[in-house]
This record gives C-alpha cells, structure tokens and sequence, in this order.
C-alpha cells in the first residue's frame, strides 16, 4: 500500500532546467524561481501513504495569498510569527507567507514528550516572549497546546491555519524581505543554556544555502532530498526545506514521531523515491540499523544514497559502521558518509568532509588529549586510541582558528576552543546585545564554545565547552536538574553536579553528584529514590545518583561549580578510567 500507488507518486525531478542557486535578492525570490519548475515537497504518514504534495508552484501562490492576509493584520514588518513546526505544509505556507510579506518566521517546537506537558509549555511561552512574537500558529494536533502558550501573552493573532485562512486579504502590495532584512530567527538547541533566538538576514542565509548547495553536497538536477528531521532544528529546516528549495529538487518528508516508531520508514522514502541526500544526527542512523529486520534486506535498494550526512552532536563511528554494515547488502555505500558540522549562529553548514570518501576517523593518544589537549595521532589499535571523526574542510569564505583560554592561536593537533569567521555568521542574538558581544567579537570572530583541533586542512570537534546531557536525542540543561533535586531537604544550594558520561555505542548516561550531610543509610536511600522520581518525571530519564559528603564538587576559582571537573571526579571515586572527554588546552 502507500507510496507504491503511482498516481500519487511524488514530483518528479525537472530535468530541463540547470541548477541556478544564485543570484537572488531573499528567499521570496528564491521561491519565484523554484516555482517555475515541477518539483516540491511530498509528506508522507505514518503508514508510509503520501498525504500532501506541495509544488514549489502551489507554494508560491498559497504563500502570497497567506502573505497578504497576514499583512492585513496591520503588524509593522519585521514582526515576528511563531510557527509550531509540526511536519506538516503548514510550515512552509507560513514560513514563506512571511518571505511576501517581511515578517519573520520563528519555528518553534512541536510535540510533547510524554509527561513533559508543562516544560514544552513553558519553553514555547518563553521562546515566543523571548522574541516578542505577535503572531503564532500551530497545527490543529497543536491548537490547545498553543492555546495554553499564549495565553498570558500579548498576540495580535493566534490560532490554526484554518482562522488565518478565514482573514481579510490587504489589497496592499507586497514587499518581500531582501538583502539585509532578517529572513528568519533560529532559536539554537539550548545544549548548553535556555535556547537563543539567532538573527539571519536574507543575505546571510543565502550565501550558505549556495554553499552546501555547491560546494558541500555539489548538487545536480538528479538529487532528491529526503528527510524525518524537525522543522524547528537548523538540520530539518535549512537543510531540507530551504537548500533543495534553492536548488528547485524536491524533498520527501516523514514526521520526527513517525520515525520515532516506525524508522525503517525512512529507508523505505529513499528507496522508493530514489533519494540522494538524507541527513541525520549518530543517534537516528543507530536507532534505525537497531530496528532492522532479516526481510529488509530484499525490500530496500539504498543505492542512491549519495551523501548521509551526519552532524548536529558528537559524531560516533562505530553505531555508524554497524548502520553501514547491516545496510550493506542494501546497496548502502558507507562512503556515504559523510560529516558536517555547524551551528544557527552560521546558519548551517562551516564544513563538510569531502563526498564520497565516508567517515575518516582520526585516531590519537586519549591521555595526551586529557592531560596536555594534543591530538596525538596513534595506531589503532594502540590501548589509548581514542577516535574522531574528521569534519571535513571549511566551506569557502570561512576562517577557522582554534584558540587557547588565552586567545592564543594554537597549532595543527592542539585541542582548543574553535573560533570561526566568514559570510554567513549570524547578524547576532535577538534582543541580546550582551549574548552576542560574548560570542561574537566585533571585528567578526564567532566564538563557537566548541572544542576540537585541526591538521592539515580538517577540522576535528572533539567536545562542547560546556556540558551537555543529550539522552535520546534530547538536550536536558543540567542547571535545571540541579535545580530540582536542590529543592529536596537535605540538599544545600549549589551542593548538585549533572552531566552525562558517554558510552560508546550507546545512550549516554546521566550522572547527579549530590552533596549531603545525611549519614543515615534510611534517609540517603529515600533521597536517592527521590531524585529517581525526580527525574523521570520531569525528564524522562533515569539516573545514576552519586551522593558525596559535602565539599566533595569541584569549583572554579570564581566560586563556579565545575561540571566536567565534576566528572573526573565521579569516575576517579569510581575507580574508573575516565571517559575519553578532553579538555581544553589551557
Ligand atoms: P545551544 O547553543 O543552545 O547550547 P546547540 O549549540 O546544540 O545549543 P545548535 O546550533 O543547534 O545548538 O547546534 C550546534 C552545535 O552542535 C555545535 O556548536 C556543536 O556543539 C554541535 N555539533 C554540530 N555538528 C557537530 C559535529 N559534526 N561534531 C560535534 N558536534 C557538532
Ligand atoms: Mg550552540
């Protein structure tokens, strides 16, 4: 059943236009032109059945006309319309919608995770006042959740599409969004702090999407783009809306939830749709090869798969290996593979390996890279061996510095914070001149908070400045666990250290030191349990808890609890070798 149905079968590439990619003033004008071929954007469900085809052609006409009800509603330009980025035409509609008329979309979260009703409210409600959205819509699966979003906030117009489509068209004309006004806010994932809103102008945008277009993926008119990432992430958005948009390629869409439970469903879009580019963070790549069945491997034919990319967190070789091997008789080629990296403050994309070539990993001495933050390349199967993969070479018109804690440039080999310069770095945070004079210097270095170090022309990103705990694909702020187990008697304020310990071909774990006075077995067990429930509750993860006698976590010398310090130690009392994290050299 499903997409075996040829009348519905999706799009079909234009063969009879060139690839233009350049040239245009705003994504508007992008959309013009995309609009002149047959391609588009199919959504397939949950069953594998295409529901929706979207023309670049219907786009454009539906996004004009949303475009000037949107103006009737007399918000000056530039004001910005919160989208709850379900998988859905929805997006688009809107998104472009605010191309026509020169507001600015923000793509928001959609879907909740089970018992996180009221974090996913209170993180949307403060994302939409964070950027003063005026203006917010969400899908009908979403209407009560926005409901509850916005009511405490001051909106010229929330609701379903359906209540916008019931609106007044402004007989005005259009003025599309150019050169330098904002095309979009990204908010960032929020690994290390309560997201941002990343200011991107038209300009900005444009430049990187002719970047990956080009020189990172080297498209041609025979690609075909598909995808399961959420609108509301840099990955899903630019990378499989807008980049096959500019190229005028279509794309082929699962939900994120769809590929949560059925994840052989993206396989099946790229074997049916003969896809060329899909995308995916390690853990999706590890969740489908998981989830493979004996029979698959007569039902799917992988062989056009030209570039898996893989970025967005820590890349680990050997869950993708096993992906390959397993897909191999598929006709999955593994040097497929292949690595990028970037982040919302650059748009997308600041390097990409070189197609074709797969995962190249990087071998070097674990303990010099702990103790001196030298990337010493070792044998393989040297007992210290530690593995990155290599991400590839700077997209051109990109600088990259790697600097100690000093701001010394460092040499090839030498781990430290990568600082990056080039034409698509961000405008700034919203709203925050304070946020974006800590990052982003005057004279156009962007301090990334990544760690990583180069050789030859490659970049290699071997952990994040600050901690992050990703459990399922998800980023929990350890500040927030903290705060909650804080709350619990027996717990001195600041007495709490979250982080994540990494398990090779696995989910990371996460860890809670907590500082107490407690000495009776009785109570230390009920704390324990407590903080158990704590967690799952409120995030949906289960817990290693470590209790410590007081003065136990190690600080900074301004007082500040140190988290990764925090971690060494953990594994020290542990008896443990310490995890391969590196640190900075300093
Ligand atoms: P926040 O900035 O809110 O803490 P975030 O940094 O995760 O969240 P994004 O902009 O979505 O928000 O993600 C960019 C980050 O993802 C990079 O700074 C880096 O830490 C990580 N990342 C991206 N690609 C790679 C890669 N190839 N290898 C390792 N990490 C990567
Ligand atoms: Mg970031």
């Amino acid at each position: 059943s499903g997409i075996e149905s040829t009348e519905l079968r999706a799009t079909p590439v234009n063969r009879k236009l060139e690839l233009r990619c350049d040239g245009f003033s705003g994504l508007a004008d992008a959309l013009e032109y995309a609009a002149t071929g047959d391609t588009g954007f199919n959504f397939y469900g949950h069953n594998g059945q295409l529901e929706h085809i979207l023309s670049y052609r219907d786009l454009y006409d539906e996004a004009r006309t949303l475009a000037r009800r949107l103006a009737g509603l007399g918000c000056p330009r530039g004001t910005r319309v919160g989208i709850v980025a379900e998988t859905d035409p929805l997006f688009h509609r809107f998104f472009f919608a605010c191309q026509f008329a020169g507001l600015v979309p923000v793509a928001v979260p959609a879907g909740v995770n089970l018992g996180a009703h009221q974090a996913y409210v209170s993180q949307v409600r403060r994302m939409l006042d964070s950027c003063g959205a005026r203006i917010a819509v969400a899908p009908e699966s979403h209407a009560d959740l926005l409901a509850e979003v916005v009511e405490p906030l001051d909106l010229v117009m929330s609701g379903t599409p359906e209540q916008f489509d019931g609106l007044p068209q402004s007989s005005d004309e259009l003025i599309p969004a150019t050169g330098t006004d904002l095309a979009y806010l990204q908010y960032t994932s929020g690994s290390t702090r309560f997201p941002r809103g990343v200011e991107i102008d038209q300009r900005t945008v444009l430049e990187n999407l002719r970047q990956i277009a080009l020189n990172g993926l080297r498209l041609d008119r025979e690609d075909r783009f598909v995808s399961w990432l959420p609108f509301y992430h840099d990955m899903g958005m630019i990378g499989f809306i807008l980049v096959p948009l500019i190229a005028q390629l279509s794309a082929d869409y699962i939900a994120s939830r769809t590929f949560a439970m059925r994840p052989r469903l993206w396989l099946k879009l790229i074997s049916d749709n003969r896809g060329t580019i899909s995308s995916s963070p390690t853990f999706g790549y590890a969740l489908c090869a998981r989830r493979l069945r004996p029979s698959d491997y007569e039902r799917y034919d992988l062989r056009s798969w030209r570039a898996a990319c893989v970025g967005a967190e820590q890349i680990k070789p050997a869950p993708l290996q096993a992906f390959a091997e397993a897909l191999a008789p598929c006709g999955f080629d593994a040097r497929a593979f292949t690595a990028c990296y970037g982040m919302a403050e650059s748009v997308l994309a600041v390097s990409f390996a070189p197609l074709g070539q797969g995962l190249q990993v990087d071998r070097v001495d674990s303990e010099r890279m702990a103790r001196e933050g030298i990337a010493a390349p070792v044998a393989p199967d040297s007992p210290n061996a530690a593995a990155y993969v290599d991400c590839g070479i700077a997209v051109p018109g990109f600088e990259l510095d790697i600097r100690d804690d000093a701001g010394n440039t460092l040499g090839e080999r030498q781990c430290g914070r990568i600082f990056l310069r080039g034409p698509s770095v961000m405008g700034g945070y919203f709203d925050d001149p304070e946020a974006t004079s800590q990052v982003l210097a005057e004279d156009g270095w962007l301090d990334t908070g990544d760690i990583g170090y180069r050789f030859d022309d490659r970049l290699v990103i071997t952990a994040r400045s600050k901690d992050v705990i990703i459990i399922k694909g998800r980023n929990i702020w350890p500040h927030d666990m903290e705060t909650l187990v804080e709350r619990q008697e027996a717990v001195r304020l600041g007495g709490v250290a979250a982080f994540a310990i990494s398990r090779e071909s696995d989910e990371d774990q996460a860890v809670i030191v907590v500082e107490t006075r407690d000495r009776d077995p009785d109570s230390r067990e009920r704390l324990v349990h407590s903080i158990w429930s704590l967690m799952h509750e409120h995030f949906g993860i289960n817990v290693v808890v470590d209790l410590v006698k007081p003065g136990t976590l190690p600080r900074t010398s301004s007082g500040k609890l140190s988290r990764s310090l925090s971690r060494q130690g953990y594994f020290e009392r542990k008896g443990k070798a310490t995890d391969s994290r590196p640190t900075s050299a300093s």
